[in-house]
């Protein structure tokens, strides 16, 4: 059996995260890929800080492959067949993962007043593994594709069309690769073909999607990852009418609203800790500011579970993932307590245990903690896309 080795990159604007898989056999279509092995993994941070040693992207890439190199995986591997890029904001140009060309880096460079935070980045390491290894088929897997299913219901805000159409306006969701990920493996929890799934990915960014056999008809993080539930420094929901009052009342400028949102809000900016483990730390010892924080946090996620509910109309399986998800009991327990009545119910030992099933004997809709893996899911994807395209 031939291994394909397919890297894994994820370009922060600070950090490279790198994962190289060996990916088995080609998968038959529509079927799983093979097992995949991890054979290195890491991240190269601080780039482009003061006194750190990795000055661009250019050298954080060197310093993966020097470091696949002294594990017996250099770049120029005849077995490495691709490499998958994490790129945040797909837009509505892209709803796949996509094999790069010249054309699709210049369409994600047009992305970037979407996403000003992630998007360079993304194309930054493009661009620099493409100059490593120009021969090698590369494949842009985008946070936003998983959601291009919602309804336009579910997509389109209720403001002036013509605004929202100029400046791109509407909900895109983020998180989509590991949502897929996620539902997929939920999925197979439930008794009945094509199930309904709702995903919490509480991480420190956290959102929620609601999946109808495999397809995502509602996410919480929308235009931007801004939206939906409260995070560790992010908001989440908030009236846009408070924007207004601040620019107009605290006369906060357009950065400083941002700061506010997006880095001084959520967990830490209602207790001063983004951290949930410290949050939680703190509730026990009965510090208010922290149960205040604990409760809207868990208020907003069953806020979510109820509304999703209702989207879908029945749900065979709710799935918990992510740092908090995967960790949290405290949160599982307090998000979903008393739902009985909408046939949801924890088992108290297998909450704290928190691995695969979680719910109740009796509890009609399946309750899982099922550990989320991006980058697996983007090695998946970059196969299939090579493969495909005879690449592979
Ligand atoms: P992620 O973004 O998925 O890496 O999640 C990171 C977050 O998960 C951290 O900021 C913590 O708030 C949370 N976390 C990690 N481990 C635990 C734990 N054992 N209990 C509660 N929260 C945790």
């Amino acid at each position: 059996m031939t291994r394909k080795h397919i890297l894994v990159l994820n370009s922060g604007s600070s950090s490279v995260k790198y994962r190289l898989l060996s990916m088995g056999e080609e998968p038959a279509k529509g079927a799983e890929a093979g097992e995949a092995v991890r054979l290195a993994s890491g991240t190269v941070e601080r780039i482009g800080e003061a006194g750190s040693p990795v000055a661009d992207h250019g050298q954080a890439l060197r310093a993966v492959a020097d470091e696949l190199e002294r594990v017996g995986f250099g770049l120029d591997s005849e077995e490495l067949i691709a490499i998958g890029h994490r790129v945040v904001h797909g837009g509505t140009a892209f709803t796949e993962p996509t094999l790069i060309t010249d054309r699709v880096v210049e369409k994600i460079k047009k992305l970037v007043p979407l996403a000003p935070l992630h998007n360079p980045a993304n194309v930054e390491g493009i661009q620099v593994a493409r100059r490593l290894r120009p021969d090698l088929p590369q494949v842009g897997v985008f946070d936003t594709a998983f959601h291009c299913t919602i309804p336009e219901a579910a997509a389109t805000y209720a403001i002036d069309r013509a605004t929202a159409e100029r400046y791109g306006i509407r909900r895109y969701g983020f998180h989509g690769t590991s949502h897929a990920y996620v539902s997929r493996e939920a999925a197979r929890l439930a008794d009945r073909p094509d199930p309904n799934v709702i995903v919490l990915h509480l991480g420190n960014g956290a959102s929620v999607s609601a999946v109808a056999a495999g397809r995502c008809v509602e996410t919480s993080m929308g235009m931007t990852p801004l939206e939906g539930l409260v995070m560790g420094t992010r908001s989440g929901d908030v009236d846009p009418g408070v924007l207004v009052h601040l620019r107009r009342e605290a006369r906060m400028r357009t950065e400083e609203v941002d700061g506010l949102l997006n880095r001084r809000s959520g967990l830490l900016g209602l207790c001063g800790d983004n951290d949930m483990r410290a949050v939680e730390r703190r509730v026990a010892e009965g510090d208010p500011d922290a149960e205040l924080a604990l409760s809207v946090y868990c208020h907003r996620i069953r806020k979510y579970v109820g509304a999703y509910y209702a989207v879908l109309g029945t749900v065979d399986v709710i799935a918990f993932t992510a740092g908090v998800g995967e960790n949290s009991a405290l949160v599982r327990e307090r998000a979903l307590a008393g739902l009985e009545a909408l046939g949801i119910a924890l088992d108290p030992g297998l909450n704290a245990a928190g691995k695969g099933l979680i719910s109740a004997d009796g509890s009609r809709v399946k309750v899982a903690v099922i550990p989320t893996d991006e980058e697996l899911e983007i090695a998946r994807q970059t196969l299939e896309v090579v493969s495909r395209n005879g690449r592979g």
